[in-house]
């Protein structure tokens, strides 16, 4: 008896978003697209994830123009993307009507399989897409979020795959983001999948605790149909098991994938180049990490905290936020850790520890958590931190869409013409503010890709400065010495100019803008806080919005300004009652800890 065993890879999703902050260019992705489309894969996983987002930020490319590229270059492989429910590829719920156009216009463009998940597994928030997939004649596929805790039982994940069955689902995936699955958990959970349910199974597990390749043997052997692969330069570490690999592995047993070993392995070497060139996205995060397997906290998650946590200035921390992680996590009641509860755990977490004091603050995202608007918490929520954030306010219990009214006809009067097509409509919808400004850079002819830098072996250093101009300093900061290289130098735009940089050796990118600018932007030109009437932060930040003007009369516990720090948003509220005498900051001011933003005279 044999098998064969189908095989997806994600080179140019998930291998890149996993290793390279998701940069590959689709100018490196054309030229090898003729051997791709020989390969005999299942599918490729081309789209979605975080490529939309990265190409409309940092490419500067159109997403859509991307697929269209990809699905006439790869006419004979199925297209395959991954879609966040009724997030899409964004960060929010999305009213239905946005849903069915994405859907629509991504299966236009060329996406054939729709993997779809809900970082809840709340199965509610895939039914619209899952229809819209269907209405498209494309391939719907379910998707497990997979994670560990009391209440991720082997039960638990086969009802959710039933019920995605019975939502019109053609398979069923279990996505391990985290690479929590262990081989024998793996194989005891497919063999379940396998007898309670009729639907092909697709493994994707990342190999963070390297331990992937042993899951996937181990699923095909209880029954898998299908595996997530990266070719073998963009494999392992963070990423997935190696194509060539596996296909090796299988190879002449009753498992076998019939794909061709010479093929991908001149695959391979041209994507060895290719990441080369993006040297500067490799972060120290990418390789086998095995603590995953006791904190629980995916690798993507570590590399964006420590970011994070960097640009706070409190590196130092990491190890008692990786210890509150899974604190928060039970709170919440066990959400998995993905996009977007991944941040949103991440960031209270990150909070309870700064602040020395566990919930003193309470992200706005954490409250909507607590207030059912992501959906149905897998386990039980922390009952007291629920009354805590939200008060007297109602849980919604229903969808969080039903609350909904449909979108498009605003959205495409919101982008007027700066929008040519139902597309570029779509864009604005996942990214109001920075899908706008590519609308209106490409209307202007003044889309900017950021700079990649020369490879390290091609002399970054020399190729900088150019003649007679320093591109190596060593620097005393508080008796320490550190040693920087300037390796590039952007593109002035909009007054600001990128500086790439690293410090001894890792790394980093500066924004340098013109003095005036700067201090009328007015950071670290404001007093320190020293009455319980100056409203200040604990954290750097930017200003959201300010929700109080002066002359206002003000409650003492009223919400009077909105910051954002680490892409979430928290209140920040008056510590007395009392008249507004002064505002020092505007939407959109970034602010330092401690610095007086409003003063209120009781
Ligand atoms: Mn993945």
């Amino acid at each position: 008896m044999s098998k064969k065993i189908f095989v997806t890879d994600t080179i140019l999703r998930d291998a890149h978003q996993s290793l390279l902050a998701t940069r590959m260019r689709t100018d490196d992705m054309l030229p090898i697209c003729d051997k791709l489309d020989k390969v005999g894969y299942w599918s490729l996983e081309v789209w979605g994830g975080a490529t939309f987002d990265a190409c409309v930020r940092f490419l500067k490319e159109d997403p859509w123009e991307r697929l269209r590229k990809l699905r006439a270059a790869l006419p004979n492989t199925r297209l395959q993307m991954l879609l966040r429910g009724q997030n899409l590829l964004g960060y929010r719920h999305y009213s239905d009507d946005v849903v069915k156009a994405f859907v629509a216009k991504a299966a236009v463009n060329g996406i054939d399989v729709f993997r779809i998940f809900d970082a809840m597994n709340d199965v509610r928030n895939l039914r619209v897409a899952i229809e819209a997939v269907k209405a498209a004649g494309k391939h719907a596929q379910g998707t497990i979020a997979y994670t560990t805790s009391p209440v991720h039982t082997i039960e638990a994940f086969v009802a959710q795959a039933k019920q995605m069955e019975a939502m019109g689902c053609d398979s069923v995936a279990i996505k391990d983001m985290a690479g929590l699955l262990t081989p024998f958990a793996t194989g005891q959970l497919v063999k379940a999948l396998k007898a309670e349910q009729s639907l092909p199974v697709f493994i994707h597990s990342h190999d963070t605790a390297g331990l992937a390749a042993m899951c996937q043997l181990k699923a095909i052997e209880n029954g898998a149909d299908h595996i997530d692969t990266a070719i073998s330069s963009f494999a392992w570490g963070t990423s997935h098991p190696g194509t060539e690999s596996m296909v090796a592995a299988l190879k002449g047993s009753e498992f076998d994938t019939g794909l061709n070993l010479e093929l991908l392995q001149e695959i391979g070497l041209y994507f060895y180049a290719v990441r080369k060139k993006y040297h500067q996205f490799e972060s120290e995060f990418t390789a086998v990490d095995t603590r995953v397997q006791v904190n629980q906290v995916p690798g993507g998650m570590i590399s964006n905290l420590a970011n994070q946590l960097k640009e706070q200035g409190a590196l130092n921390r990491m190890n008692e936020v990786l210890a509150e992680i899974p604190r928060v996590r039970e709170d919440l009641g066990f959400p998995p850790l993905v996009t977007p509860t991944s941040q949103i755990v991440g960031t209270q977490a990150f909070f309870n520890v700064l602040a020395g004091e566990r919930y003193k603050t309470i992200t706005n995202e954490v409250k909507l958590y607590l207030q059912g608007g992501y959906g149905k918490a897998p386990g039980v929520v922390n009952e007291q931190l629920r009354r805590q954030a939200i008060g007297s306010e109602e849980v919604i219990d229903v969808r969080p869409a039903d609350l909904l009214k449909p979108e498009m006809t605003k959205l495409r009067a919101d982008i007027g013409n700066l929008a040519k097509s139902e597309e570029d409509v779509l864009t604005f919808a996942m990214f109001p503010d920075i899908g706008r400004k590519f609308l209106e850079e490409r209307e202007a002819g003044t889309l900017t890709p950021e700079v990649l830098l020369p490879i390290p072996e091609a002399g970054a250093v020399a190729s900088a400065g150019g003649e007679g101009v320093p591109t190596e300093f060593v620097i005393d900061v508080h008796g320490e010495t550190y040693r920087v290289d300037i390796t590039g130098v952007g593109v002035k735009a909009e007054g600001k100019r990128h500086f790439y940089l690293s410090i001894d050796g890792m790394p980093e990118e500066v924004v340098f803008e013109p003095l005036n600018e700067f201090v009328g932007g007015g950071s670290s030109k404001r007093k320190q806080a020293s009455e319980p009437g100056h409203v200040s932060t604990t954290m750097p930040g930017n200003i959201v919005d300010v929700l109080v003007k002066e002359g206002d009369v003000v409650k003492a516990g009223q919400p009077v300004l909105i910051t954002e720090a680490m892409k979430m948003e928290t209140e920040v509220q008056a510590a007395i009652a009392g008249k507004v005498t002064a505002i020092h900051v505007a939407k959109g001011d970034r602010v330092n800890p401690g610095e007086i933003l409003i003063e209120i005279e009781g």
